[in-house]
């Protein structure tokens, strides 16, 4: 008999009984005590005093790893548990008590740090040389030089404080209002009451009429509540503005750039590339709109398929594909997915009550792994999942790293599940059955590519004039869509008839405290994986460990010297990036070909 798996987690084997559970309100218990123990380890570090002794700076930063390994804990099951049911009121105030305990212990990481600043350079260099700090280095670096850009102790604190109710507190409102919003939609003859994920997923649908019916109804459900987002959006903004101001940062991009650890020359060569390349995927979007008899696409046609069948595929269908392919490239990943779904570490389930989106987060001290998304068959869903397993491989390859070495940045966090999402995506292209089935498949690629060079070009363009505009002051919903469909426009070079102004509210990315900028990394990662991808298929045998050892390192390095590391190549100039690119254009060439 064959075997089918539930597409619902298993979070009880982490902590039992959901946002009752008695074990993790114990574990917050001891994440508070840890802090404490941390907090007074700091308060005995005195460099400034002129004395420092390595063997004290080891305990801190061991200290340190423990407590930020266990809070990493406790926010994935918190995550976890708001996601599964976004009615759950205990879970949201877990995700409170959360903010609070990062504002905590980001206080005293910040005192720190500027102790650090206080260490001699001389010092300093000896100290790195010491067992416990040298493989720490480029983190324990990272620190001392950041510290230097940031305001006194104090204010950082204060900010930081603050920060708790000004900021995250937003972003927190953001997740509540989707949260509850419904999208009234015909199907079958009856009015369903969707969530607005639900909704998203029927823009795929074959019938014009039904996706033009869908996009107006999101559209009108965002726009009801686009004033609470207008607030939303330029309250956190205006807080994350004003911080840099009081530091004297110039450039929005200052931070995101530092967080991925990239140069401004690395982005500039990325971007250069993709515009120089825009016009194949443009041939793209003139071709679809002509094979449905469109004058021009809108943005409700771009997920439309273009055979009237809707290849669906059970769960237990996707995990088999998915393990198979991956055994192609790497025995190791496959068994780990195969695992991944043995002992349900995926949460898939179609129903309503969850929040939409997908995302992988991890258990660091249970050294474990939680995929959340919403699976209802279709091969985008498949994708998602693929791309939601390669997150989680990425940290099982690192679970034996140290905890502080295991932070990598998101531009590079995307290219393990970007890397997985390829395997899976040529596998279905080679697997066709038929040449009508190859175009469908061919086409999921290249609208990944789309999505990569202008989707998220266009939320990259909008972010960054969004937040010029806002330092003037506060912007109006008018012109928040104004910005986007500006931002669109240029992204897309013409090619829509319709786009949609209501994106800065509908795009949950824009509305995320936690990192600023959460857009420029995707198409980064898309990209870095495609020259793995190349790298992998050229190698293969060896390939798995050279692959592991890049991904061990993604936590401890720069972009631009990983990539000279592994792959020997300059991510400052365009020709790695012009490369890549290249693989995607030759999708645009097999498609416009196939549908001659
Ligand atoms: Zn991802």
């Amino acid at each position: 008999m064959q075997q089918t798996y539930n597409p619902t987690w298993d979070l009880d084997v982490i902590f039992p009984g959901g946002s009752d559970s008695e074990a993790f309100r114990t574990y917050l218990k001891e994440i508070e005590k840890d802090k404490e123990t941390f907090s007074a380890e700091v308060e005995a570090f005195t460099p400034e005093d002129g004395n420092v002794e390595a063997e004290q700076l080891i305990g801190v930063v061991n200290e340190l790893e423990s407590v930020m390994k266990k809070l990493r804990e406790a926010s994935a099951f918190i995550s976890c548990l708001s996601a599964q049911d976004v009615t759950d009121e205990k879970a949201s105030l877990l995700v409170g008590k959360r903010s609070e305990l990062r504002a905590e212990l980001d206080a005293i990481i910040s005192k720190f740090v500027q102790k650090l600043v206080a260490i001699e350079d001389t010092t300093w260099i000896t100290l790195l040389q010491y067992d416990g700090l040298t493989e720490l280095s480029f983190v324990l670096n990272e620190y001392r030089e950041q510290a230097k850009e940031l305001l006194t102790v104090e204010q950082e604190v204060l900010i930081n404080d603050l920060g708790v109710d000004g900021y995250h507190g937003w972003s927190q409102m953001y997740d509540t209002i989707v949260g509850k919003m419904t999208v009234e939609v015909e199907e079958d003859n009856k009015v369903k009451s969707l969530s607005v994920g639900q909704a998203s997923n029927k823009l795929g649908h074959p019938d014009r009429k039904v996706r033009k019916a869908v996009f107006d109804k999101l559209g009108e459900a965002w726009k009801e509540q686009s004033a609470l987002f207008g607030q939303t959006l330029n309250h956190l903004a205006g807080f994350r503005l004003q911080t840099y101001k009081h530091r004297n940062w110039n450039s929005v991009l200052k931070e995101p750039l530092a967080i991925n650890r990239m140069k401004q020359e690395t982005l500039d060569a990325m971007w250069t590339a993709i515009s120089n390349n825009k016009k194949h995927f443009v041939k793209y979007l003139e071709k679809k709109a002509d094979l449905l008899g469109l004058d021009k696409m809108s943005m409700y046609d771009i997920g439309a398929p273009l055979t009237n069948t809707v290849n669906k595929s059970s769960y237990t269908e996707a995990s088999k594909f998915i393990v198979d392919h991956f055994g192609k490239f790497s025995p190791k990943m496959a068994d780990f997915a195969q695992m991944a779904f043995d002992k349900r570490w995926i949460e898939a389930e179609d129903r309503a009550g969850k929040r939409p989106g997908g995302f992988c987060t991890s258990f660091p001290d249970s050294e474990q792994t939680r995929i959340f998304m919403t699976f209802s068959g279709t091969s985008s869903n498949i994708a998602t999942l693929a791309h939601e397993l390669g997150h989680a491989y990425h940290q099982h390859v690192m679970n034996d790293v140290n905890g502080l070495n295991q932070r990598y940045a998101m531009n590079v966090a995307e290219t393990a599940s970007t890397f997985a999402e390829m395997i899976v995506a040529d596998a279905s292209v080679k697997n066709a059955q038929n040449k009508e089935e190859k175009i469908g498949l061919l086409e999921d690629k290249i609208q990944r590519s789309v999505a990569f060079f202008m989707n998220i070009h266009a939320r990259f363009i909008f972010e960054n004039r969004f937040y010029e505009e806002r330092k003037e002051g506060l912007v109006s919903v008018n012109r928040l869509n104004e910005i986007m469909v500006e931002a669109q426009k240029e992204a897309y070079q013409d090619a829509l008839e319709e786009y949609d102004p209501n994106f800065w509210s509908s795009k949950l990315h824009f509305h995320i405290t936690g990192v600023p900028f959460y857009n420029f990394p995707y198409t980064f990662g898309y990209l870095f994986s495609l020259g793995i991808y190349a790298a992998a298929k050229e190698q293969g045998e060896n390939f798995e460990d050279a692959y592991i050892a890049l991904l061990r390192d993604t936590g401890r390095m720069n972009v631009e010297d990983l990539a000279m590391k592994h792959m020997n190549v300059d991510l400052t100039k365009p020709d790695f990036w012009e490369a890549a690119i290249q693989l995607c254009v030759k999708d645009v060439e097999e498609f416009i070909e196939l549908t001659q």
